[in-house]
């Protein structure tokens, strides 16, 4: 028998300690107190204490502040040579209660300083399996300096102000500290060479087209930013590294591109000179797009093959401007198609658009547009209304990447215009993804540089919401239980709650655990409707507003009445995973009040025995009562199950004290099924049974993760049942992620799976074995190509 009664292993182990005591041999190993964690205490403990900016609902607070940095910015694009050179002027608002002395600006292109951190700490690549590409790349990465040069910074007068460049940041000293609620402006001209994707990859690159000699241009991080200030860091000082992504502050922006004259560009924001920079052609296209339930494009491929060739000396400027934005990039390039369509995103009248040379044809014609568009209707309606005039989709050397209003995805078809399926869902995918990060880390804005997950994983997880209502089975790669079984049984993880840049299983941990948990909890745990109001009252909470983890944790339970501490503490701080098993099932069932009846049903069960083998031998020998009769009595005649007139007595003795509503309890045909469960991998999570009946009958039962609450590893269910239970299987609809079924089963169940003979193999000789490796090299190029493609340098 098991003790499952703590109490009583508290009674038996005092008892062994007096007797040891009694002996002056006192050892404290021997007391084995209930020693498991409890999994359902508060996450208070961890998370930080309350206060007025940010409130134990996960609101912001009554005193709720952030920093507020509008940009000027005048930026040129040299074609010949593919740098960027800039002018700009920051009004930076102080809206915090605090004085600030001095200012941190972030620096993102002194990522690519030959000497940067980031290039410092690289580990070692192996040599098992470099390419001739990844050698270039090493190589190039080695000589190559992006790093940005400060030409100058001044105030607004035009004087300098002193500054310390600190790796991937800059410290501006201000003469006079700018006192709360005050608002300071200066300027920072600066320039650097932009990266080119074939030698240095990255979140912005320039792409070289061979065959027409041509650059396209994809442009972010590219401006000394203002670094955040917060109530719960201060300033900002997480160096870039290159994995953990942007901290930023909103504002408004007014940037002026300067471009080749036959150039295309595409950005952030509202074009504001569309007559100096436009055809008077795409000008009217663009009012056609305007109504439209279809695409139009804008400039055509035929237009963009033609303008491949074009060689204009001359240059143009493209003024765009921005509102409450947390950042700016744009893709700038002569070979450029346009398509656009102003599309209504619940009363908001937003353009989608995408540009893409010919290479992306005919891929992105038919699906990038649309797919911004899906993205904008799905996401609105888990999150908040789309509140900016734009959405963009660009085409070029970066496999995907986000920034406000625009995003980089790099997925094209082969030269031949054919593509994979893989490629088609992975480029109607990963334009979902980017879009969709408008709306986490883009407007919900979360600190990317501290945690990947808080928009990975929400992004993600809308993400696949969006997938699947593009059409049916949608191959989503990541949200579905079942696909993250494999990462959670694997042994190098790390929990989610862990900074950007010691994530190990990058995708899996950042992306799929979070945004499966997430589908979980909206499944499972609290079903849609009371999931999708408490996501909605988040995303509400933080539009425009910058959310730490807690924020998250705690908006999800205010809004939804439900404790999840539980929860976000075994998927976000613990690795571990669900695997409850199936222990055993016992079946009482009561007997029926009837002193004779009960008789004959246990002498039936004692008939019913097994015959033991000595019994069985023993039975043919000769016994002495047969020679000696004289020895049998009373007792040999007597059955100890027989009923005797004391057991009557006594019965109708028991009956006489029985209250009325007692009786009716006697002799009831329940059966009482004791079900023995066990947790083995450490999530507690709720018990999901089908149960079905001997008569065929079967019947679902939703037992909440709580049944843990006192015992994580071991509980036991009672079933009450009319008739004889045939069968009970755990999470039969695949909910938990459980990485183990085969325990899942009362009674077990054979693992079925099927196997294919194979023949006898031969080893081959080395002359055949030169001839096959050759052949594997080049499928492995083939595929590397396919996945590069897809996902150029991955999701970001
Ligand atoms: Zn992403």
């Amino acid at each position: 028998m098991q003790i499952r009664n703590p109490a009583s292993v508290f009674v038996a182990a005092a008892v062994i300690v007096a007797s040891v005591a009694i002996a002056a041999d006192h050892d404290d190993d021997a007391i084995e107190k209930f020693d498991q964690i409890d999994k359902f205490r508060q996450l208070e403990e961890i998370l930080p204490t309350p206060n007025a900016y940010r409130t134990a609902s996960g609101a912001p607070g009554h005193g709720y502040w952030q920093q507020r940095a509008d940009y000027e910015i005048d930026v040129e694009i040299d074609d010949d040579n593919q740098r960027l050179t800039g002018h700009e002027t920051i009004h930076y608002f102080n809206n915090s209660p605090d004085t600030l002395r001095y200012l941190w600006v972030q620096l993102d292109a002194n990522l690519y300083a030959p000497d940067s951190d980031a290039a410092l700490i690289s580990t070692a690549p192996r040599f098992e399996k470099m390419r001739p590409r990844d050698i270039k790349r090493l190589l190039k990465r080695a000589e190559f300096d992006g790093s940005a040069t400060i030409e100058r910074v001044v105030d607004a007068d035009g004087d300098d102000l002193p500054h310390t460049i600190v790796k991937t940041m800059m410290r501006i000293d201000l003469p006079e500290p700018l006192a709360a609620g005050a608002t300071t402006t200066f300027s920072i001209d600066w320039s650097y060479t932009i990266n080119r994707s074939d030698e240095v990859r990255g979140r912005t690159a320039c792409e070289y087209f061979e065959d027409d000699d041509n650059f396209l241009y994809e442009i972010a991080q590219w401006f000394p930013r203002m670094a955040p200030y917060n109530d719960v860091r201060g300033w900002h000082n997480k160096q870039f590294l290159g994995r953990g992504e942007f901290s930023l502050e909103f504002g408004n922006y007014l940037v002026r591109i300067t471009v080749p004259a036959d150039h295309v560009v595409a950005s952030t924001g509202v074009l504001q000179n569309p007559d100096d920079v436009l055809t008077p052609r795409q000008r009217e296209r663009l009012e056609i797009a305007s109504r439209t339930d279809k695409p139009v494009f804008i400039v055509t491929p035929d237009e963009a093959k033609m303008n491949e060739s074009s060689r204009s000396g001359d240059t143009r400027t493209w003024v765009y401007a921005a509102e409450n934005v947390r950042d700016f990039a744009f893709a700038t390039s002569r070979k450029f198609i346009w398509d656009a369509m102003l599309h209504d995103v619940e009363g908001n009248p937003v353009w989608a658009m995408s540009y893409y040379p010919n290479e992306g044809e005919p891929l992105w014609s038919r699906y990038s547009t649309h797919a911004i568009m899906h993205t904008l209707d799905v996401y609105s309606k888990y999150t908040f209304t789309y509140p900016y005039p734009v959405a963009i989709s660009v085409n070029g050397p970066v496999g995907g990447m986000e920034y406000p209003m625009i995003c980089f995805n790099g997925p094209r078809p082969e030269e031949d215009g054919t593509y994979s399926k893989r490629t088609k869902y992975g480029l109607i995918s990963v334009i979902i993804h980017e879009v969709g990060h408008n709306y986490f880390p883009m407007i919900v804005n979360s600190d990317e540089r501290q945690w990947t997950w808080m928009d990975e994983g929400l992004n993600t997880f809308v993400q696949y919401l969006t997938e699947q209502e593009w059409e049916e089975e949608y191959p989503s790669r990541r949200g579905e239980p079942r696909n993250i079984v494999g990462y959670m049984r694997s042994t190098n993880q790390v929990p989610i709650m862990t900074n950007s840049e010691s994530l190990l299983q990058f995708g899996s941990n950042a992306y799929a655990k979070p945004a499966t948990a997430l589908n979980i909890l909206r499944e499972t745990i609290l079903g849609r409707e009371l999931f999708d109001f408490a996501f909605k009252e988040y995303a509400r909470r933080w539009q425009f507003k910058a959310p730490m983890p807690a924020d998250l944790f705690r908006s999800m339970e205010d809004a939804s009445g439900i404790d999840l501490d539980w929860f976000w503490r075994g998927w976000f701080y613990t690795t571990d995973h669900t695997d409850i098993a199936i222990e055993g099932v016992k079946v009482y069932e009561m007997k029926t009040g009837d002193l004779d009846e009960d008789s004959a049903i246990s002498k039936a069960e004692r008939d019913d025995e097994p015959e033991s083998l000595s019994e069985r031998r023993n039975r043919a020998l000769a016994k002495r009562t047969e020679r000696f009769p004289e020895l049998l009595d009373f007792y040999n005649e007597f059955d100890e199950l027989d009923v005797t007139k004391d057991d009557r007595r006594r019965f109708q003795r028991f009956l006489d004290r029985l209250e009325d509503d007692d009786a009716e309890y006697l002799g009831r045909e329940e059966r009482f099924y004791v079900v023995d469960f066990r947790n083995k991998g450490g999530l507690v999570m709720p018990l999901i049974l089908a149960i079905e009946y001997e008569s065929g009958r079967t019947e679902e039962l939703r037992i909440p993760a709580e049944i843990w609450r006192k015992d994580n590893e071991r509980v036991s269910k009672l079933l009450l049942a009319n008739e004889p239970i045939v069968r009970i299987e755990l999470d039969p609809h695949l909910e938990t992620a459980d990485i183990d079924l085969s325990n899942n089963t009362w009674p077990p169940e054979p693992v079925e799976s099927r196997f294919r003979l194979y023949k006898d193999r031969k080893d081959k000789n080395p002359m055949q074995e030169l001839e096959q490796k050759l052949e594997d090299d080049v499928a492995l190029d083939d595929e590397d190509e396919e996945e590069q493609k897809r996902k150029g340098d991955g999701w970001r």
